[in-house]
Formats: C-alpha cells, structure tokens, sequence
C-alpha cells in the first residue's frame, strides 16, 4: 500500500550482526530515517533500486525488522545492495525506492538455511527488477541528486 516507498538518508553502523562475513552486507538507515518511514509498514523483506551519493543505480534487496538493539521496540532498516563495492560507504547518503515485497520476516534453524533463503530473495529481487514496469524507477528523477 505505501509502495513504491521513496526514501534517503545517511548509512549508519549497525549492531555487527556479521552480516558482512555471511557475504551479505546489510546498509543500515539512523534511527531517525526509520522513525519517518510509515509506521504500518509490514516487516520483512521487500526489493528495490539503491543509490550511493551520487554513483549508479543498483538492485537492492531491503530487510525491514525489529531491532534488537533497542530491544525489538523500534524497526531496523538494512538495505543490501546487488553489487560489489571497492569500500565501505559509512556515513554516505543512501537513496532507495522500495517496490514490492518478498516475504515475511523469519526464523532459521541453522546459518546455512538463513543464507539460502538470502540467494534466493536477491534471485527474486534480480527478475523482478527486470521487469519493464521496474526497470523504469532505475531512471527516476529522484536518483539523480543536484550537486
Ligand atoms: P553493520 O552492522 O555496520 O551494518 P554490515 O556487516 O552489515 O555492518 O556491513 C554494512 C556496511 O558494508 C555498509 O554500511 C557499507 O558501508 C558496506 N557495504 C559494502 N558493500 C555493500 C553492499 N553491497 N551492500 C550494502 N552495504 C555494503
Ligand atoms: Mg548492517
């Protein structure tokens, strides 16, 4: 209902959860971006387009859950992003479009099991997004920042 979801805000670092060691970073919003997203927003995966500062537009896979950190009473919002970074991008401005969703969040038995159903969300996110009806938001004003 709020998709697609248009929002940018500065990356954060999050409760190294190791997500970067599972192959899987995961872009982290400040708590405040997040207070601003809709407050009935279903928790769980979604897919979308991302852009860093001003670089070129990616598919991206989106968590939204409970954040352990403030014990599970405020939403996280972890967007990893279908590329191969040379660096980090603490601190950077991260634009994303979120348009459509993938599933509920879940609980896995084992790494193994929580890391296949990871491929196999970026699989769906990757032909979902190219689909023409998506591809077009790749090319929308709102990633193309004034300098
Ligand atoms: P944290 O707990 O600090 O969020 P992560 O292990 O989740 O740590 O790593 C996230 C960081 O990795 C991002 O803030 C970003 O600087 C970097 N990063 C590198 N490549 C990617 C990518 N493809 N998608 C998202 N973040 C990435
Ligand atoms: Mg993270």
């Amino acid at each position: 209902r709020h998709l697609p979801y248009f929002c940018r805000g500065e990356v954060v670092r999050g409760f190294g959860r190791g997500s970067k060691e599972l192959g899987i970073p995961t872009a982290n919003f400040s708590e405040q971006v997040v207070e601003s997203f809709p407050s009935d927003i279903s928790t769980g995966i979604y897919y979308g387009w991302a852009c860093v500062g001003n670089g070129d537009v990616h598919k991206m896979v989106l968590s939204i859950g409970w954040n352990p950190y403030y014990k599970n009473v405020k939403k996280s919002v972890e967007t990893h992003i279908i590329h191969t970074f040379k660096e980090d991008f603490y601190g950077e401005i991260l634009s994303i479009v979120i348009i459509g969703y993938i599933r509920p969040e879940k609980n896995f038995d084992s790494l193994d099991a929580l890391i296949s159903a990871i491929q196999d969300d970026i699989g769906e996110a990757n032909r979902k997004l190219d689909l023409p009806e998506h591809l077009k938001l790749k090319e929308d004003n709102f990633f193309h920042m004034p300098e």
